[in-house]
């Protein structure tokens, strides 16, 4: 690999989740060498700086099988390194948090958040051109107790957490002379938000308790019941009504209580309140909550659309324009969930804004040398919608000719593993994932507590 050159312009590109990676692996730097482009010219990139409090890119879709062991947490991470050592150039990489964005002095702050820390924890990083892809946070509404009593479900330690509370609310339902009421609120999962990450949540859930723990806590199985509750009129929105109607059949069919037009809150340490549509105040003891009602900008965007003076108009994410451009700072792109544009925040969108702003970075150089070069503006190509429902059931939207085509049940199911594996960047995950499927399918998932 070449190395670091002083004397070229620098791209720091923040995260290592979709949107970061698809930039990352489709930016190339060795043609960037290759033209020679030097500090005074427009865009003379041929070192990339990456800073990510993670060392590994996470394959989220794979993220709701790791809460009840069908996938082991470490199949769907991948090293950072892994992929920056494909690149012609040196990829400079810093495990650590951004805490600050100057884009007057084009600078940003970092922190070494990890455990273990060396003589220098922080640091700031100058950039020519600065690429964010930070993602976004959990969105809690600012309701008390949902951060210090729930779980969350977008992070590795987010999907171990619930794995090993999901097992010591078994275990301790089990204990010695546990009163009855304790035993059915121990054992009652809820899960709050009807989207994707909801569904696919209890639907892991609920395959987990007949596939595994009906077997191995025959005298609890029963007991453990499932509750999703969602504010809107059904699960699912951004599927056609004949999936969503699908979905809530599967679900009553596996007896996973559905509460639609209702609304969490409060949050409390062993249950919640909730509001129903005829205004009725409801309290639901629960064992286990996962939140999952959804995103907002991280504190860092916050902070960065605070210190731009004009343009950023919008509380939902960093307002970016058809070319990815930061809307008000120089020099500065926006991909991914962090992002706000008229795209729905999915790793499909972040990845296709990823790879559009590497060959727009190629573009502007070919236009540097002199080449006449159009750069159009970002088009999105939506390529479906898909989510697991439980019992080796999927449900999928599919653009076809100029409709779409809905389809559900167990063939979609087959079709749904067969995307992800085929979406997933190495080998060695791919095989790690197939060998996953296969270990619990043949000796049932880990029920060990970590
Ligand atoms: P992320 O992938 O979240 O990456 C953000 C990165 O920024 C991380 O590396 C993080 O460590 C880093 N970071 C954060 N803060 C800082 C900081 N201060 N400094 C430096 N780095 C920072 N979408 C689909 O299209 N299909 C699916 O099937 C699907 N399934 C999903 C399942 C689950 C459980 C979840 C939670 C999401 C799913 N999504 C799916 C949505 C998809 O994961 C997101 O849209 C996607 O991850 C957004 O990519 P991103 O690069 O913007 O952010
Ligand atoms: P979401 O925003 O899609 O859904 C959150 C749900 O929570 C909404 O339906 C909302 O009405 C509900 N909600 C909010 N507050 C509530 C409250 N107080 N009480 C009850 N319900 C409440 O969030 P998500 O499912 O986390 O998904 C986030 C993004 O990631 C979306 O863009 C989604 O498409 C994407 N994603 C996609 C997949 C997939 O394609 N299979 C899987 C997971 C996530």
């Amino acid at each position: 690999q070449k190395s670091f050159d002083p004397t070229k312009r620098t791209i720091v590109l923040l995260g290592t989740g979709w949107g970061a990676i698809s930039f990352l692996k489709k930016l190339n730097t060795d043609d960037y060498n290759v033209v020679g482009i030097n500090v005074k010219r427009f865009l003379s990139v041929l070192a990339d700086v990456v800073i990510s409090p993670r060392n590994y890119f996470l394959f989220t879709p794979l993220l709701p099988s790791c809460t009840v062991g069908t996938i082991e947490l470490r199949s769907i991470m991948e090293p950072i390194r892994f992929i920056t050592r494909h690149k012609s150039r040196n990829v400079k990489f810093f495990e650590s948090e951004c805490t600050d964005i100057d884009p007057e002095s084009k600078t940003i702050s970092i922190t070494d958040v990890s455990d273990i820390k060396g003589a220098v924890s922080n640091s700031t990083i100058p950039y020519d051109y600065l690429v964010v892809a930070i993602g976004a946070d959990n969105q809690t509404f600012g309701m008390a107790g949902v951060r210090e009593y729930a779980c969350f479900l977008k992070e590795i330690w987010d999907a171990q957490k619930i794995r090993t509370r999901l097992m010591d609310c078994v275990e301790s339902a089990g204990f010695a002379s546990q009163p009855p009421e304790e035993v059915n609120r121990l054992l009652h999962m809820v899960v709050v938000g009807g989207g994707p990450t909801g569904v696919e949540y209890a639907a892991e859930l609920h395959d987990f308790l007949k596939d595994d723990l009906e077997l191995w806590y025959p005298e609890l199985a029963d007991k453990l019941k499932i509750t999703l509750v969602e504010a809107l009129p059904n699960v699912l929105p951004m599927f056609s009504s004949q999936l969503i109607q699908y979905t809530e059949r599967t679900f009553k069919q596996n007896k996973i209580e559905v509460m639609t037009k209702t609304m969490v809150k409060e949050v409390a340490d062993k249950e919640i309140k909730v509001l129903k549509a005829n205004n009725e105040m409801v309290t639901i003891p629960y064992g286990l909550l996962v939140w999952a009602t959804g995103n907002c900008p991280r504190p860092l965007a916050r902070k960065l659309m605070a210190r731009i003076k004009e343009g950023q108009t919008s509380p939902r994410g960093l307002l970016i324009d058809d070319y990815m451009r930061v809307v008000g700072a120089q020099d500065m792109y926006a991909i991914g969930d962090c992002a706000f544009s008229r795209y729905a925040p999915t790793a499909q969108v972040a990845t296709q804004q990823g790879k559009y702003l590497a060959n727009i970075f190629e573009s502007l150089a070919r236009i540097e040398e002199g080449q006449n070069k159009k750069i159009a503006p970002f088009e999105y190509t939506h390529q479906g919608s898909l989510a697991y429902i439980g019992s080796d059931k999927a449900v999928a939207d599919l653009p076809f000719l100029n409709g779409n085509v809905s389809v559900g049940g167990v063939a979609t199911y087959v079709f749904w593993r067969s995307v992800y594996i085929s979406y997933m960047f190495s080998f060695r995950n791919k095989f790690l994932v197939l060998g996953d499927w296969t270990k619990s399918k043949v000796f049932g998932r880990d029920v060990s507590r970590e």
